[in-house]
């Protein structure tokens, strides 16, 4: 496929930082994939159906975009696609070096598959997953960083542990 991308990542859960990056890349590129991975390297707050569901329903309004699930690594899933581009985000200094050695990591795996790093809108610039994940565990009210799907599926998710 042609002047697409591929915007990979665990999305445990999507924020308004990814969903920003989303918006961005939907202005450059014909089409967008985000690509929500079933393996974390972490334990995982939300299942990969929650993360999938959380996804669709926060990017619904978002045109050309559309949105999958993965197993394994996102070369492969990038190249089973036909595509050549793989978005990133890039927020503080401290995403820089797990970030670049991520690409080059990838770089190595398929060298037919580029990275491309998009930043987000300052407001998002410190926002991440994790962050939230923590604020939910301790009942923070979260409508200005995630959107109102995920607000009520982490207050959910909280309430039965
Ligand atoms: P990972 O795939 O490393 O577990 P995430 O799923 O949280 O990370 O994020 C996917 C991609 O989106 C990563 O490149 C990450 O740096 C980026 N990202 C996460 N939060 C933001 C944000 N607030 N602004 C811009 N990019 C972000």
């Amino acid at each position: 496929m042609s002047n697409a991308a591929i915007y990979p990542g665990t999305f445990d859960p999507i924020t308004l930082g990814h969903i920003n990056i989303l918006e961005k890349a939907s202005r450059v590129f014909d089409h967008v994939t985000l690509a929500v991975a079933e393996y974390t390297g972490k334990p995982n707050f939300f299942s990969l159906q929650e993360r999938h569901e959380l996804c669709l329903e926060a990017t619904k309004d978002i045109p050309n975009v559309e949105v999958q699930t993965f197993a394994g690594l996102a070369v492969d899933f990038v190249q089973s696609r036909q595509c050549k581009i793989m978005i990133r985000g890039l927020r503080a200094v401290s995403d820089f070096e797990y970030e670049l050695s991520l690409a080059l990591t990838n770089t190595k795996l398929n060298p037919q598959i580029e990275t491309i790093f998009m930043v987000p809108s300052l407001r998002y610039m410190y926002l991440s997953s994790s962050m939230i994940r923590q604020l939910a565990e301790l009942g923070t009210e979260l409508h200005d960083f995630v959107p109102p799907c995920v607000s009520a599926a982490l207050i959910k998710k909280v309430s039965q542990r």
